[in-house]
């Protein structure tokens, strides 16, 4: 078997949530593909879903998938009627930017959810536009995968520009931003946390509350300073399309049945924003 627990010799990095893994820590080792997985994102007594196992999964009941960028969509057609009328422009005069930025999303959403439907046809679920509501506090998920390798909440964000994170300082007072061309964007961060937790809180109520969720804010056209288009900030992982696939397809302990159980949850949990 190419995957083993064992003490690390040298320093390493996590390949899925990029982690530091210093030299002497428990990790697994993949002799094949010469990468190392934490502890965290692989628990110690973490078993494959057995190669016997159905490798495509019937279909979960009952899911509502949503529609990929809708309510970034619906948004930006209401701000632009209600801007064209205030101000008497006719449908090909050019709007601001800050309601055409609402399209721009719209469209990185939609090619993202293309993107990740494709991908994972069969070996996770994808879901799109997801209301969410924590207390007062109100928003949407873009996309949400349920992987054997746990839930990924996934931001879309469709900027030019160069994708760089900068680290400053040292040792423990270490901070790290993400910047896009020449713009400090590490407030995109932010708002990650409480998606997070509105998932941690559907799960917990199920037993679910050890599967790993990693927030993932996804560039869907940006260029790249870090060669492994992938970066972590604040506990958010920075990554391209491609590389959210790859590490997203690792394989995990979150068998088949529980992935359909999860899927359910979560689509009545955190509703369409627009139903498919
Ligand atoms: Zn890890």
């Amino acid at each position: 078997m190419a995957l083993k627990i064992l003490n690390l010799r040298y320093d390493g990095t996590c390949v899925i949530c990029t982690a530091p893994t210093p030299a002497s820590t428990c990790a697994w080792w993949d002799s094949v593909r010469k990468e190392i997985t934490c502890t965290r994102c692989r628990p110690i007594d973490f078993e494959p879903v057995p190669a016997s196992a159905p490798q495509t999964l019937p279909p979960p009941q009952p899911v509502e998938v949503g529609v990929a960028g809708a309510s970034a969509a619906a948004t930006f057609e209401r701000r632009a009627a209600n801007h064209r009328r205030r101000n008497g422009l006719s449908n090909d005069e050019a709007l601001p930017q800050h309601i055409t930025s609402w399209d721009t999303g719209a469209g990185g959403e939609q090619q993202l959810g293309q993107f990740l439907d494709d991908a994972f046809t069969g070996t996770a679920v994808v879901l799109h536009d997801r209301k969410v509501v924590n207390g007062s506090k109100r928003g949407n998920i873009d996309h949400l995968i349920i992987a054997s390798s746990g839930i990924w909440v996934v931001d879309a964000k469709k900027y030019c520009g160069v994708v760089d994170v900068r680290n400053e300082g040292v040792w423990k007072w270490k901070t790290s931003d993400l910047y896009v061309g020449k713009r400090k964007k590490s407030d995109l961060v932010d708002g990650m946390g409480w998606q997070s937790a509105a998932v941690q809180s559907l799960l917990e109520p199920m037993g679910m509350g050890e599967v790993p969720i990693y927030p993932v804010l996804c560039f869907v056209e940006s260029d790249w300073s870090h060669r492994s288009n992938a970066a972590v900030v604040d506990g958010v992982l920075v990554l391209s399309p491609d590389k959210l696939h790859s590490v997203a397809s690792q394989p995990g302990w979150v068998q088949p049945g529980s992935m359909n159980a999860i899927a359910t949850q979560l689509s009545s949990g955190l509703p369409a924003a627009v139903p498919r």
